[in-house]
């Protein structure tokens, strides 16, 4: 299966550099920028370059890119000085919160987080 890169597709425009992001890190399989409207002190998006619509379908398609996305999650929680105390968050479908149907994991931290306050 082909990964297709969508000509409306945010994402895929920021991965590509048509579009300008505060890019924090990045491998040869994934991206991380801040998010443009942070939920938290620290909010960075992980993005891997192949267009998928969800992590589901990520996973299906290849999960080195799936276990790449979540490296460099890490790599940038360890940079930013968060490597314990942080939270992942995807969103999947719309329902969910999910706006932009290209997979990505939020890293989000500088708040305190409860057990209570996932939802
Ligand atoms: P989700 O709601 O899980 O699909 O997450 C999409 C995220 O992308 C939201 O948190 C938005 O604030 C963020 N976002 C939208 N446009 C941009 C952009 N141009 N640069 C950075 N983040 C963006
Ligand atoms: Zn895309």
């Amino acid at each position: 299966m082909t990964s297709q890169t969508p000509s409306d597709c945010l994402f895929c425009k920021i991965v590509a550099g048509e579009i300008p992001s505060d890019r924090v890190a990045e491998s040869d399989r994934s991206i991380a920028f801040r998010d443009i409207n942070p939920a938290a002190p620290i909010h960075v998006l992980v993005v891997p370059r192949r267009h998928e619509p969800t992590v589901g379908a990520l996973a299906a398609a290849s999960g080195d890119d799936l276990a790449d996305v979540f490296r460099l999650a890490a790599r940038v929680a360890e940079e930013e000085g968060v490597a314990d105390a942080h939270r992942m968050i995807v969103n999947t479908g719309s329902d969910a919160g999910q706006t932009i149907f290209h997979a990505h994991v939020h890293l989000l931290a500088g708040a305190t987080f409860t057990e209570r306050g996932m939802v």
